[in-house]
């Protein structure tokens, strides 16, 4: 497997230069399993930058979307997807059961024409709902996918991606202490013995009491949630929009100070590639 990164901004997109190592857009991320067809993670405004990625490869092209929530930030750049605006093109959307509503309704607002000037179904390329890509367990290929709820507003799910022993997990928008029908206990079954896990670290440790209940996590939870499920590597991400360049590099550093020298930790940078091998 093979995972790259193509938006690791919370909440809004923020191009600049306070945000050019880390990256300004907003979640996206795209697995590569052998043999299977590319699967994208969220709908974030990185999406944009992967569909003219993928847009080289030609005809046909045949991807698997996979929905984690359908906050605007993580469906936004679905509008600017150039593969949706291809004859030809096939995306299956899986993932969170409203993922596919989420998509359709930034095109076909309700609140009346202006939003944008094309509709879904104008759309050329064959989008549709895949119901073998549902929770809470599915397969694709020689991978295993299981997931579980978030702690986040509204909703949403986490997914585990596992081959022959080896997975990697991507919690995305979850408050790992949070209101919610999860408790840490959860998490920590869920990602036991992953070799990479990539996880929400929007906010500091003192940030958490003005924000409870907004569904994200602060670092040092994540930490400790990763050292507590035996995770080989640690990936933070969804870093908060006000947040520049040298502010996550701080974080970084303290991150890998609680993590100790057994636990590699990682912030999340567009174009950053990880590899798993099975
Ligand atoms: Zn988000
Ligand atoms: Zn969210």
């Amino acid at each position: 497997m093979k995972l790259t990164f193509w938006g690791t901004r919370g909440s809004i997109a923020v191009p600049g230069k306070d945000t050019l190592r880390y990256g300004g857009n907003t979640t996206c991320l795209c697995l590569e399993i052998e043999g299977q067809r590319p699967v994208i993670l969220d709908a974030g405004t990185g999406i944009r930058n992967l569909g003219l990625c993928l847009a080289q490869y030609g005809q046909p092209l045949d991807l698997c979307l996979l929905i984690t929530h359908l906050h605007w930030d993580h469906l936004l750049g679905f509008l600017f997807f150039e593969p949706a605006y291809r004859g030809g093109a096939n995306l299956s959307v899986g993932g969170w059961p409203r993922g596919m509503e989420g998509l359709r309704s930034l095109f076909d607002s309700r609140r009346g024409d202006g939003n944008f000037p094309v509709t879904f179904s104008d759309l050329p390329a064959r989008i549709q709902a895949d119901e073998s890509l549902r929770p809470p367990r599915f397969r694709l290929g020689s991978v295993q996918v299981t997931t579980i709820g978030l702690n986040h507003p509204q909703g949403g799910i986490g997914f585990r991606f596992e081959v022959e022993g080896r997975a990697l997990v991507f919690l995305t928008d979850n408050e790992l202490y949070g209101p919610g029908p999860y408790n840490p206990d959860h998490y920590a079954r869920f990602c036991q013995g992953a070799e990479v896990l990539v996880h929400d670290a929007q906010y500091l440790p003192e940030e958490m009491a003005s924000r409870r209940g907004w569904g994200h996590s602060d670092w040092r939870s994540v930490v400790e949630l990763a050292r507590r499920a035996g995770v080989g590597r640690l990936v933070l991400t969804h870093h908060d929009p006000g947040r520049r360049d040298e502010q996550v590099d701080d974080i970084l550093a303290q991150a890998r100070q609680e993590a100790g020298p057994d636990l590699p930790v990682e912030a999340a940078r567009e174009g950053m590639v990880l590899e798993i091998k099975d």
